[in-house]
């Protein structure tokens, strides 16, 4: 599904390098994890994958079922099945809520060659997947964003998800300043869309999101690159001890 080689990424403006050779393969079906220190590159790997500006590929690829990702403008890449739930949601003023997901499910339509949704079949399936989230039908009317709480925001991103059906999700430190409630329910979403075509990468911060969503296979980054690899008893190890014996492994 996602194939990343020797990723290696700077930042533009000051030439400094932050991937410094990123391996990283997950399978169909598959639910990866990454988590390490503060500012080990985990949300650069996530912005570059997205096509966000500002960095630069020095070396290496990435793929999605075969098709070079960092080629794609960010919107191919969406067509192409990628989708990215950041850990801070924009906010976007005066544009409704039910507006910009119908616009994004259809512009992703149009760009599969798929016919567009009508008013009425979208809305019968916003309705049903918000109830699913338990998103108030109020919430679909405000602008995006605006005025959320943390949780709400979350959740948010998870409709946009179920929305477009990725067959890839990137879920940056979507656990960051939730409750324990809120984790929940997002990690409930997160589940209900896992199946046998779409792959997910969590990267996350602490092991208790991890509690919720099981991961077929744990990674540690450090210093812009992955240096341990294993199951879900990683998370563990990395929830008891930290990362201090890690990393004094590895180095
Ligand atoms: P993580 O998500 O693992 O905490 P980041 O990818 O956010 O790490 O950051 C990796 C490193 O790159 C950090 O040292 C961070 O300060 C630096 N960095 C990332 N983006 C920028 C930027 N736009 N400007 C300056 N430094 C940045
Ligand atoms: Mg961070
Ligand atoms: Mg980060």
């Amino acid at each position: 599904m996602l194939e990343i080689k020797d990723l290696k990424v700077e930042l533009e403006e000051e030439g400094k390098a932050i991937l410094k050779g990123v391996n990283l393969s997950v399978e169909d079906g598959k639910v990866h994890a990454i988590m390490g220190p503060n500012g080990s590159g985990k949300s650069t790997l996530s912005y570059v994958l997205s096509g966000k500006d500002g960095y630069e590929v020095t070396g290496g690829s990435a793929s999605l079922d075969g098709e070079d990702i960092l080629e794609m403008e960010p919107e191919e890449r969406a067509a192409a099945g990628l989708f990215l739930a950041f850990q801070y949601p924009v906010e976007i003023p005066g544009v409704g809520n039910m507006t910009f997901l119908r616009t994004a499910v259809n512009a992703q339509r149009k760009a599969r060659g798929e016919e567009e949704l009508s008013a009425a079949d979208f809305l019968k399936e916003v309705r049903a997947k918000a109830k699913d989230l338990k998103i108030d039908a109020e919430m679909l009317k405000r602008p995006v964003n605006v005025g959320f709480s943390g949780g709400e925001k979350k959740r948010n991103e998870i409709l946009q998800m179920a929305m477009l059906e990725p067959k890839m999700c990137i879920l940056d430190e979507t656990d960051s300043g939730l409750d324990v409630d809120a984790m929940k329910l997002v990690a409930e979403g997160v589940n209900a869309l896992r199946s046998e075509g779409r792959s997910f990468l969590v990267i996350t911060h602490y092991q208790r999101l991890l509690d919720h969503i099981k991961p077929d296979v744990v990674h540690i980054m450090a210093d812009g690159r992955i240096v341990k690899t294993g199951g879900p008893e990683l998370a563990l190890e990395v929830e008891n001890n930290g990362y201090a014996d890690i990393l004094a492994e590895v180095a």
